[in-house]
């Protein structure tokens, strides 16, 4: 399995940085910003090296779906085979690519289905070393949540980060099916604001940005969206709060109804926090995740 990837050898010496996007292949502002990265680096000016892959999960792109035809999710099944289905094939090329670099960064977005808050994420990490470089690049890449969650998640390329010992950090922006030229840009900025913070790239002048929100949760599954708030059955889902909203425990998401609207199920917060990631997506399957709150621990 050969993935479709560019690297710019720096004239200087410096760290290896690996920047992914398209591990879920619906998700399009990570593909442009990666495209527009390999535009903007100059050998001259880089120290060390930059590999990007702009598309990680190819077939899932072609089909227009988060994943390839096998319906495995990439991003739960790292490190992957090398004999294995071609999504495993595409986590295992990847791990080689991971096993391979001294810093990552994996942007996503919500995707077809889901809209999320612009955020930076990193798993929490028994290195102390590790979490300080993870928690520089997320500060570094400017913005306005930063959310540390549990070491213990499986399958994703934060994991396979994990076990190499490779500082990672991950980004979230909007979604909804759409490329946002404002996520194009901030993913951009904050990778080009990350590789100025490795010395990978002189000093940007920028403007101050505002305070993060900093979360840090130990919480086992805390940072594993698809578990919260799951829908109770299959329907038409109908939302009733806004991503960035403050919700309580019990307040009403929205409602999940049968096609006539005979039957109308309110569908109420498990949590009390900020709505982080809403699904957009009218049609929903039992179990799916209707909301993400981002509670303070
Ligand atoms: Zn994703």
């Amino acid at each position: 399995m050969n993935l479709l990837t560019r690297r710019i050898i720096g004239n200087m010496p410096g760290p290896r940085l690996l920047i992914l996007g398209g591990i879920h292949g619906d998700e399009f502002e990570p593909m442009v910003a990666a495209r527009e990265l390999l535009q903007l680096v100059r050998s001259d000016q880089l120290h060390g090296s930059l590999t990007v892959v702009p598309v990680v999960n190819e077939p899932a792109f072609l089909r227009g779906h988060r994943t390839a035809d096998d319906g495995l999710d990439l991003a739960r099944t790292f490190p992957g085979r090398a004999d294995g289905s071609i999504t495993e094939q595409i986590a295992h090329a990847t791990t080689n690519l991971i096993q391979d670099a001294d810093f990552v960064i994996d942007l996503h977005t919500g995707g077809t289905q889901l809209a999320a808050r612009p955020l930076v994420g990193y798993m929490l990490h028994s290195d102390p070393d590790v979490l300080k470089w993870q928690r520089r690049m997320a500060r570094a890449f400017g913005l306005p949540v930063i959310w540390g969650t549990s070491a213990d998640l499986h399958g994703r390329s934060l994991s396979a980060c994990r076990d190499a010992n490779v500082p990672a950090i991950y980004a979230e922006y909007q979604g909804a099916a759409v490329c946002r030229e404002s996520g194009v840009r901030a993913y951009v900025d904050g990778c080009l604001q990350v590789m100025s913070e490795l010395k990978m790239l002189p000093h940007i002048d920028r403007q101050p940005l505002q305070e993060p929100l900093v979360v840090e949760d130990a919480r086992p599954s805390s940072g594993h969206l698809q578990i919260c708030n799951p829908a109770p059955c299959t329907g038409y889902w109908r939302r009733c709060v806004e991503l960035d909203q403050q919700v309580g425990r019990g307040d009403k998401l929205g409602t999940i109804s049968d096609v006539l609207g005979d039957n109308l199920l309110p569908i109420l917060a498990e949590q009390t926090g900020i709505v982080i990631v809403l699904r957009t997506y009218p049609r929903v399957f039992q179990g799916d995740a209707l909301a993400v709150i981002l509670e303070r621990p």
